[in-house]
């Protein structure tokens, strides 16, 4: 992902916009009022805010043991297996175990299959979205997104001589992955009348001349696809994780997610507030084009849950052990409780 004030992403050191402010929820106006920065392409299918009332959802979701430690064990799992980059050895080794692990806990594994081409890249390369669908045959769906490719270069790091080096980037997309193999382990005690799909992006990080090369080939492929082939199940809301499961990780509201799907964040830092989860900020964050972004443009209110503080972002030092299994259970406390709700 990249922050939306630089041009070149390297250059991004969390640029915090309009500060921490608090600041409320109320029709779709920044706190500043700042209509200028509202991103172009509106949802055409936003859910109606009752969709989320409190009212017609149970008293208590039910509550699942989330074993922070487990989720900590595939991350380390996944990251064994070195650099994960799109179109290479690792990443069709992370594909297959990924699919097994889901496969065994009985959902249906689909993969979207693309190249991915870069100009500045001589090839292009082949690509696979995976979509893991629980409840298939639901048609009220709700998504929980992520990338699982990494970075070909650690391009934060100071000396260019360290870009080049193995980067196994574990809060970067592959926490997600993680987080969703761990709670594969507890979807068939969730009482969900809505379907869920985890969808794992490839091509996210696919980059190697910000200047030339296009970002998020993945999501963006996705939304085309869904667009020319419209499926017959409709995604009610999308959550997007990403950077998220940092030790000391906290969550202000991004800003495109706010403007785009107030309804979804605002339902979600609600049941943060009811669970008792303390990283969920209610305040303004960063402006972030991440894999959200081509799923609002297809009209889906999808958001994003992202840490842009996180210090070892596009670092060697993005490892298992900056990492932490605690923080990944606060996240799956408030989002299985949130999807219990829906209806
Ligand atoms: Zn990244």
């Amino acid at each position: 992902m990249i922050h939306a004030n630089s041009s070149r992403p390297r250059f991004v050191l969390a640029i915090l916009l309009g500060g921490m402010a608090m600041f409320h929820f109320s029709g779709c106006q920044m706190p500043d009022g700042s209509p200028k920065e509202e991103p172009k392409g509106q949802p055409k299918d936003e859910p109606k805010r009752d969709q989320f009332a409190e009212d017609r959802a149970p008293n208590d979701p039910k509550a699942i043991p989330f074993d922070g430690k487990r989720a900590m064990g595939y991350l380390k799992d996944l990251c064994a297996i070195g650099p994960r980059i799109s179109g290479s050895v690792g990443m069709e080794k992370q594909r297959e175990l990924i699919k097994k692990h889901f496969e065994a806990f009985g959902a249906k594994v689909t993969l979207q299959k693309f190249d991915g081409k870069q100009p500045s890249q001589k090839d292009a390369v082949p690509m696979v979205n995976l979509i893991i669908s629980w409840r298939p045959e639901a048609k009220k769906r709700v998504m929980f997104a992520g990338h699982y490719d990494t970075r070909p270069i650690a391009d934060q790091e100071l000396l260019e001589r360290d870009w080049t080096k193995p980067f196994v980037s574990a809060n970067d997309g592959t926490s997600t992955t993680a987080w969703m193999m761990e709670l594969a382990h507890h979807i068939k005690d969730l009482d969900l009348k809505v379907g869920l799909d985890f969808v794992i992006f490839d091509g996210e990080e696919f980059m190697f001349n910000p200047k030339r090369d296009r970002f998020f080939l993945g999501s963006i492929y996705f939304a085309d696809d869904y667009k020319k082939n419209p499926p017959a199940h409709r995604y009610i809301a999308a959550v997007l994780l990403d950077l998220f499961a940092g030790k000391d990780a906290t969550f202000p509201i991004e800003v495109h997610s706010y403007f785009n799907a107030a309804e979804v964040v605002d339902s979600i830092w609600k049941e943060a507030e009811k669970q008792g989860v303390k990283s969920f900020l209610y305040q303004r964050g960063h402006e972030v084009l991440d894999d959200h972004i081509a799923l609002q443009k297809i009209g889906i209110p999808a958001i994003d849950i992202i840490d842009f503080d996180y210090p070892h972002w596009h670092k060697l030092t993005d490892l298992p052990e900056n990492c932490s299994g605690e923080k990944m259970a606060e996240v799956a406390k408030v989002l299985t409780a949130w999807i219990q709700r829906l209806k």
